[in-house]
């Protein structure tokens, strides 16, 4: 059964098959989440970053996740915010559609997702929360695999945002019974 959920952690202590990094086109390493994991990670990250780098933003490479609890590191590039003219949704959307077809070219059964663009890159945090979760919840309706999303939020704010999101989008609809008004 796969399924999405969110939870207010530090990324790079999750025990998942893959956790997807917000790195830049260059692959190499600098602030925020990316900082952390490859501090975590340890010093021959870089090294399997460079030969898949450039990364332009929208697209996603895989590397091994040396020192941390996780098998896998997917950077994937976030948009910068240019107030959304240009085409910043699209582009955000395509980190987590390509991120999961990564995941599953490696047979990645869960995968921790970071609130991609929302740090140093400026996204507006509600609305990347929406398109995190519409994107995913579109995918898994699509492929069925993974079979969990995990939605990383540092902080509370950023937990409440991927809670309403996921209840706003992902809410069984039930059919109205025989007689009754939807
Ligand atoms: P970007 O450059 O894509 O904006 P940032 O790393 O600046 O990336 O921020 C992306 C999100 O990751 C932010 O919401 C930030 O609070 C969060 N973040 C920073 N460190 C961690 C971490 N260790 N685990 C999970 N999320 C983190």
């Amino acid at each position: 059964m796969s399924g999405m959920s969110c939870i207010q952690n530090d990324i790079t202590t999750l025990r998942v098959d893959a956790i997807v990094n917000a790195a830049n086109p260059s692959l190499s390493g600098g602030g925020g989440v990316d900082g952390a994991i490859h501090r975590a990670a340890g010093p021959k990250l870089p090294e399997a970053c460079r030969k898949q780098a450039p990364c332009p933003a929208g697209e996603a490479r895989i590397t091994p996740a040396f020192r941390l609890p996780a098998k896998w590191i997917i950077h994937t590039v976030g948009p910068v915010w240019h107030g959304g003219t240009r085409h910043e949704t699209e582009q955000l959307a395509n980190c987590y559609r390509n991120s999961l077809h990564l995941a599953r070219q490696h047979a990645v059964s869960s995968i921790a997702f970071p609130a991609i663009s929302t740090g140093i890159y400026g996204f507006p945090n509600p609305l990347a929360a929406d398109i995190a979760v519409q994107t995913c919840r579109d995918f898994l309706q699509q492929y069925h695999s993974p079979d969990h999303i995990i939605f990383v939020c540092f902080d509370p704010q950023t937990l409440s945002l991927y809670k309403q999101a996921l209840h706003r989008f992902t809410k069984t609809e039930t059919p109205a019974a025989p007689g009754q008004q939807k």
